[in-house]
């Protein structure tokens, strides 16, 4: 393109490439509007059975009208409960949540608040494909950990730029969750250091069936360094309606609202609304399906090591991240050639970094067992045709 077109892209946006799992999910929704049938391994929700929200309780200036920035302040005090109460990590509805148009963006704002250009992020790998990114956006310099580095490890990573690291718990896309002792190890190394932790939680109810989640911010009801981030997108079987929250210090949240205002306004007023009204209603229906589909993932773990697939270590959430074993092919052109060969979809390793290439991610949210069991035997198929 012209140097000079109107049409032309910032220098920045031109390094950016689209997010490859979304990538990936619209050409399945492609395939699917033109009557293919695709097992579709590679979404990032798990389905749910959810009643469509009913507004017949709520008046229309309820419902159609702009709310409070911070969020609205009902769900603020439920949210706020739901961290206290359940995880140990006391939040002041008034000063230290605030609520906007997803978990995504929570991330992003919060980032725009905190990262000076130049300013190091230290991100996880497998890590969560959005971080880098994000931290890229904000002219700050994402430093990728490979995912065969320990936690105990991450000293390495830390410069006298580092201003926050990112701890994706459970991880998307492992299903790792982080020990006790190394949460503690990351705490004691952002007191060390002055830096951020950003613990981004969106998966926390997803845990293994008798074991109990621990909120990265227990170990720190100051917020002096910690900054939470959750959503009601995946708890709740809700990922498009777009609601996610962000705990932080007041200090924090104070600029964080800021960004809100100015990018978003709030979180969709009815949706919140419903939310604030129905919150146990929602969470209990959907805690038993949570934990069928863990059950669900840890089984297709078990398939997986039949057909000789290896796992990187996890437990939690809904996905597995998978070895492509002896092929020679790299995690896109594995992706490509199982999504054109056999009708299944699966989200590159390369989407969670460089040290990834070798893995594909396998969600187990949106099939059935019969048509996942289909899916990993076409995986085991063309990691064998593929061979070395
Ligand atoms: N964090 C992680 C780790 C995720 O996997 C996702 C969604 N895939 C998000 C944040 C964003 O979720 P949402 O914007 O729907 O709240």
């Amino acid at each position: 393109m012209d140097g000079r077109s109107p049409l032309r892209p910032s220098a920045l946006l031109e390094t950016v490439d689209q997010a490859i799992s979304i990538k990936y999910n619209n050409l399945v929704y492609d395939l699917e509007a033109t009557g293919h049938d695709i097992v579709t391994l590679s979404l990032g929700e798990s389905f749910f059975d959810v009643p469509a929200p009913d507004f017949g309780g709520f008046e229309p200036d309820e419902l159609h009208h702009y709310s409070h920035s911070r969020g609205l302040p009902e769900l603020r005090r439920r949210l706020a409960k739901y961290y206290g109460d359940e995880f140990g990590l006391p939040v002041d509805p008034d000063h230290e949540i605030l609520i906007t148009a997803g978990s995504k963006v929570a991330i992003y704002l919060a980032l725009l608040a905190t990262v000076e250009p130049g300013d190091e992020v230290v991100v996880l790998e497998p890590s969560w494909l959005s971080y880098a990114t994000q931290v890229w956006l904000c002219g700050g310099v994402p430093v990728s950990v490979p995912h065969d580095v320990g936690v105990f490890e991450l000293d390495r990573y830390v410069t006298g730029r580092t201003r926050a690291i990112i701890v994706n718990n459970p991880n998307n896309p492992s299903g790792r969750v982080y020990t006790q002792a190394e949460l503690d190890f990351l705490h004691e190394l952002a007191e060390r250091h002055g830096l951020l932790l950003v613990a981004d939680e969106a998966y926390n109810e997803f845990v293994a069936p008798g074991t109990r989640f621990v909120a990265c911010g227990a170990a720190d009801s100051g917020k002096r360094h910690t900054l939470t981030i959750n959503s009601m997108s995946k708890n709740y079987g809700i990922s498009g309606w777009r609601v996610g929250y962000v705990i932080a210090h007041r200090t924090l949240i104070e600029q964080i609202l800021k960004v809100n205002q100015h990018l978003i306004t709030c979180a969709p007023t009815p949706l919140t609304r419903y939310l604030a009204e129905n919150f146990d209603t929602l969470i209990e229906r959907t805690r038993p399906q949570i934990q069928r589909v863990v059950e669900t993932r840890n089984e297709v773990a078990g398939w997986l090591a039949e057909r000789g697939i290896e796992v990187l270590p996890g437990s939690a959430t809904f996905y597995l991240f998978a070895s492509l074993g002896d092929s020679t092919l790299g995690s896109d052109a594995f992706a490509e050639r199982l999504l054109r060969e056999s009708g299944v979809s699966v989200v590159p390793g390369i989407a969670y970094g460089e040290s990834c290439d070798h893995y594909v991610r396998i969600s187990v949210g949106a099939e059935t067992p019969e048509r996942i069991r289909r899916g990993i035997d076409a995986i085991a198929r063309l990691i064998a045709n593929t061979g070395g």
